[in-house]
């Protein structure tokens, strides 16, 4: 896991959180979508059955007109003509919207259904058919049977219908147990609805034609009042309208008072009529304007009913796609969130990351910081680039400091020049420079009397001037250093014995036309120095003993001169001083 890089475990984590949100809205979703297709396919249910009761009810509702036609003289009343035809076209409108199939997955089989929608057309055009000859007979001719018959075709008609009725039962309700209620209940609301008509369509013929009814008028008849009755009955207690009791309990009150109230007990009275006579109180045509707006109550329980049921399950629907549609945003949004926050730390962070750790690369070799709002905005990383910022700051004053001490270390604090430690370095540096090298090793003359005679801040003063002056003089190969008290060397980067010689030669006359003040009483002071010169040969130590002897001839010469190691006209001098001398210097150093 350490191998992996920041972004590869941040693209890793990414990818499993993404992963767990998908897992955990599935969870959600399927069920959600699971209720919304289930929401959608009841919707779909509900509005196809209530077509199909649409269609029963438009073909019952043909009878009243049918009726009418039935019990005036042929072509007396073009409205009643024209009503008729405006009806017929309404019902076969009707049943045309059922050839389509229902957009719902089906238990039941298509050709079932398209078998029993071809025989209810073929019965509807047998009743009209009869219904067409009847009305074509003159009323005086008109048999009453062939009225009843025509009546009775007509009412088939809705029996055969119950096939197509019964079939969206079945297909519909044997998948969703939960749509089975509402069907029952709608089933026997428009049940009622057609019995209703239907009680009064069962007597029309005699009266129609003030015939008695007879034993098969009765029978009928009486067995239509009794199923209303039952159905009636079983609606007792049924839910009409959800949550709204009171309209249900006013829509069921108008059935009872209007229908079954005068309505039916209308009826009643024609049949206790016709049983004694034809002689009834009241002609067809009068029974259809009394008794059909009787029917009202049970038409307006019936579409009060079904929009009911409709707009149930369509609120139904609208809460699942409601809630799909909310957790689909959900989802989006907390992957839209996951993603934006993973490219969001890639580039201000992981890029600035990156940034920062080769701006560290590049401290180290002293390179400039890039602008900072170049690299990040983040307010983390600006503040790390801030303390990159202050690291820089701090390194460089470690720097500064070490190159003080590196400075103290190595040079003389009075006049500035190399101190001897630094010498011996340079000195003892890599072979291959000591046999191109020459020391020179240079003292002021009796300089304890400078001190003496003008104090030793002019003494120091005096030191200064005459490192200033040789360091003036130098080739930038060359180096000064301030070898002791009022002793200072010069090495120089050459073999040339006999040029070096020249060069020191050059220096002492320097210092000697040097006029060098006393800095209080202003007196010009003459200051001359002495120098030993030798060439690199058997190492440091060697060249500095050299040089040595060679600086103690020059004193011993008599000082303000220079001497060369080796030269053989001063060997007596050395040889005869040589042990005493070297006592002193180990002695003084
Ligand atoms: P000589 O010609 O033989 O070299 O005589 P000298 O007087 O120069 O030599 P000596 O060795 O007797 O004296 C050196 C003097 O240098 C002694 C000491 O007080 C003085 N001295 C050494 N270091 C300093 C210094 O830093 N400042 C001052 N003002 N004097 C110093
Ligand atoms: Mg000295
Ligand atoms: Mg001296």
């Amino acid at each position: 896991m350490n191998r992996i890089t920041l972004e590869g475990k941040l693209l890793f984590a990414t990818v499993i959180v993404a992963f767990l949100t998908l897992i955990l809205t599935a969870s959600a979703l399927i069920p959600t979508y699971e209720s919304y297709r289930s929401t959608n396919d009841n919707l779909l249910a509900v509005e196809r059955f209530r077509q199909v009761l649409e269609a029963a009810s438009r073909m019952s509702a043909e009878r009243g007109p049918a009726n009418d036609i039935m019990a005036i003289e042929p072509n007396s009343s073009p409205p009643a003509t024209e009503r008729l035809k405006v009806f017929r076209r309404i019902s076969d409108l009707s049943l045309e919207a059922l050839d389509e199939p229902p957009q719902v997955d089906l238990s039941s089989s298509l050709p079932d259904l398209q078998a029993a929608l071809a025989e209810t057309r073929a019965q509807l055009r047998r009743a009209r058919q009869a219904v067409d000859r009847v009305a074509a007979t003159p009323l005086a001719d008109r048999d009453p049977d062939d009225v009843q018959n025509a009546i009775g075709e007509m009412i088939q008609v809705i029996e055969t219908f119950q096939h197509v009725v019964d079939w969206h039962i079945a297909a519909f309700t044997t998948r969703r147990s939960e749509l089975t209620a509402p069907f029952l209940t709608g089933r026997m609301i428009s049940d009622m609805r057609e019995y209703g008509g239907r009680a009064a369509s069962q007597i029309m013929g005699p009266i129609a034609t003030r015939q008695p009814l007879r034993d098969s008028h009765i029978t009928d008849a009486s067995r239509t009042i009794g199923r209303l009755l039952e159905l009636r009955a079983l609606m007792q207690g049924q839910t009409i309208v959800s949550d709204h009791d009171a309209l249900s309990a006013q829509l069921m009150k108008d059935v009872d008072t209007i229908f079954f109230g005068s309505g039916l007990e209308l009826v009643k009275i024609l049949i206790e009529q016709g049983k004694i006579s034809g002689d009834y109180s009241v002609s067809a045509v009068d029974l259809t304007r009394d008794y059909v707006p009787t029917l009202q109550p049970l038409e307006r329980l019936r579409t009060v009913f079904l929009d009911d049921v409709v707009k149930r399950y369509r609120s139904q629907h609208y809460a699942a796609s409601y809630r799909l549609a909310v957790i689909a945003v959900i989802t989006a949004s907390a992957l839209a969130v996951l993603f934006t926050l993973f490219r969001s730390i890639r580039l201000h962070m992981l890029g600035p990351l990156l940034t920062a750790r080769r701006q560290i690369i590049e401290f180290a070799d002293g390179s400039p910081v890039t602008d900072l709002e170049t690299i990040s905005k983040a307010p983390e990383m600006r503040s790390l680039f801030e303390a990159l910022e202050l690291l820089r700051g701090k390194l460089d004053e470690r720097a500064e400091y070490e190159a003080r001490l590196k400075m103290q270390a190595e040079k003389d604090g009075l006049t500035g020049v190399w101190n001897r430690r630094a010498l011996e370095g340079f000195g003892n540096a890599p072979s291959e420079r000591e046999e191109d090298v020459c020391l020179m090793l240079i003292d002021i003359d009796h300089f304890k009397t400078v001190n003496d005679t003008y104090g030793h801040l002019t003494g120091d003063a005096v030191l200064i001037e005459i490192a200033t002056l040789l360091q003036g003089a130098m080739r930038p190969t060359d180096i000064v250093a301030r070898y002791g008290g009022e002793e200072f060397a010069v090495l120089v980067s050459t073999a040339d014995l006999s040029n070096t010689l020249d060069f020191a030669e050059e220096l002492r006359s320097r210092i000697q036309a040097h006029v060098i003040r006393d800095t209080e009483t202003g007196v010009a002071l003459s200051i001359t120095v002495s120098i030993g010169v030798a060439s690199g040969a058997e190492g440091w130590r060697q060249l500095i003993a050299s040089a040595d002897e060679a600086l103690y001839c020059a004193k011993k010469k008599g000082r303000n001169r220079t001497c060369v190691f080796g030269d053989e006209a001063d060997r007596d001098i050395v040889e005869s001083a040589l042990i005493p001398f070297r006592a002193r210097r180990s002695a003084s150093f």
